[in-house]
């Protein structure tokens, strides 16, 4: 037996950006070439797309990590580096994306436009941008730039319209196979359901609705006994509830306690959920005596609630219902979709401090005491201690501040006094 996967914790991680080549122009008895060092290309981003193929996140659980590859690093006679292709990850239509870390919205994958999840790298410049009157022989190009990465929680919503509840063997599955396409498994015994089946329903030659069959949901399912809780967030995208009953009350149960304990268990999973408007259908009617149907018919329309007495098995009253289900869908705003959530503002570690002010001469003065030990160390005639240098600039937000203070190319910045010419 599959086991039905709807949740998953994964790692992605975009490529990196290529480096920038430091190169001097050569040719034969021409004595000192200019630079030409090319530029790094991009890393690959991950993207998310919706498969209509696969309703299960299975997959994820077998591979959890997901790397792009980086761009190529730039080469001499100003080559630029190879960008590097997109990882594309394919997820069942519907899956909401979370950021492991903050919990927020980084996606939802209900559309058909690909989402770019992780961004990669830039590459970095080589060395043919750097030449300047004063600095004609620039022996430096920028590193490339990290790609994003994050540990990501895919999460299955079904989109549907109409979300079928109610206990194990009512009749949910039979339903569904009478009203559109989709076969279900039905048996006569509990939790035949293990995955959500989606049908679409047919109700006129233009016009269709998406149903879903939940599995059965079962007492206690909201406080996480059991099957049924972590199903209840399929239905949490339904505009509306079918909720079915046993009106014959075959299997020793009340239909009435039925529906206050789903009911229930709706409220305690969500306040939304609760609110989502309800049709009820009362199933095997062909077995139901009449006073068991008008108990239920009397008890269910006191609530104002629409009330339908069908026979899945046999076909009956299911087309009033669907007539019921397509009028009511229309007055009802369309399927939720998660909108993506901001990043929160990241609090300065105490370590990275830092602050900046421009002087009265123009220069931009740094003042970052934990890059004290790192200014010690740097030769500033090795590359690699100059990329290394750039990489510390970045990460802990340097750059990213001085561009937001408009530093622009050739400007003075001065680090904990040591000066510097600005290299956009
Ligand atoms: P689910 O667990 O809610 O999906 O229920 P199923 O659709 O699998 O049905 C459970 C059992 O009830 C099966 O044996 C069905 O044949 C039977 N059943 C479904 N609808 C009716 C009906 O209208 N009348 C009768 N007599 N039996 C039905
Ligand atoms: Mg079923």
């Amino acid at each position: 037996m599959s086991m039905f996967v709807d949740q998953a914790r994964i790692h992605i991680e975009a490529g990196r950006g290529g480096d920038g080549c430091v190169s001097f122009h050569r040719e034969k008895y021409v004595a000192a070439g200019g630079p030409d060092g090319g530029d790094g290309g991009k890393g690959g981003n991950i993207v998310f797309v919706a498969d209509d193929h696969d309703s299960s996140l299975i997959s994820f659980r077998y591979k959890r990590k997901y790397v792009a590859e980086n761009g190529q690093n730039g080469a001499a006679k100003r080559c630029t580096g190879k960008s590097a292709p997109d990882l594309v990850i394919k997820v069942p239509r519907g899956t909401v994306i979370r950021e492991a870390e903050t919990n927020r919205v980084m996606a939802d994958i209900s559309g058909d436009e690909p989402v770019i999840l992780a961004k990669g790298g830039r590459g970095g410049k080589g060395n043919q941008h750097f030449a300047t009157s004063t600095r004609q022989v620039p022996r430096f190009a920028k590193p490339g730039y990290e790609g994003e990465k994050f540990d990501v929680i895919l999460e299955l919503k079904l989109l549907a319209d109409v979300g079928l509840v109610g206990f194990p063997n009512v009749g949910k599955s039979t339903l569904i196979s009478v009203v559109s396409a989709a076969k279900p498994k039905i048996a006569n015994y509990h939790f035949t359901t293990l995955e959500p089946v989606l049908g679409v329903v047919k109700f006129d030659d233009e016009r269709s609705f998406v149903m879903a069959d939940i599995p059965g949901l079962i007492e206690g399912a909201a406080a996480g006994a059991g099957l049924g809780h972590a199903f209840l967030r399929h239905v949490e995208r339904c505009r509306l509830i079918v909720h079915v009953l046993d009106v014959s009350g075959c299997e020793d149960r009340d239909p009435i306690e039925d529906f206050e304990k789903i009911n229930k268990e709706l409220h305690d999973f969500s306040e939304d959920l609760s609110q989502c408007p309800q049709i009820v259908a009362a199933n095997k009617s062909d077995i139901a005596s009449e006073e068991q149907i008008e108990r239920l018919r009397s008890y269910i329309t006191e609530k104002g609630m629409p009330f339908f007495v069908i026979s899945a098995a046999a076909a009956q009253g299911t087309k009033p219902l669907i007539d019921e289900i397509a009028k009511t869908l229309e007055t009802l705003p369309p399927v939720k979709r998660f909108e993506a959530e901001a990043v929160p503002e990241p609090l300065p570690e105490d370590s990275k401090r830092f602050e900046i002010v421009v002087d009265e001469n123009g220069v931009y003065q740094v003042d970052a005491p934990f890059m004290e030990p790192i200014m010690r160390t740097i030769n500033p005639d090795d590359w690699s201690s100059l990329q290394y240098f750039e990489r510390v600039l970045r990460s802990s937000g340097i750059i990213d501040k001085l561009e937001q203070m408009g530093a622009k190319e050739g400007v003075t910045v001065s680090i904990n006094g040591y000066e510097f010419d600005y290299v956009d």
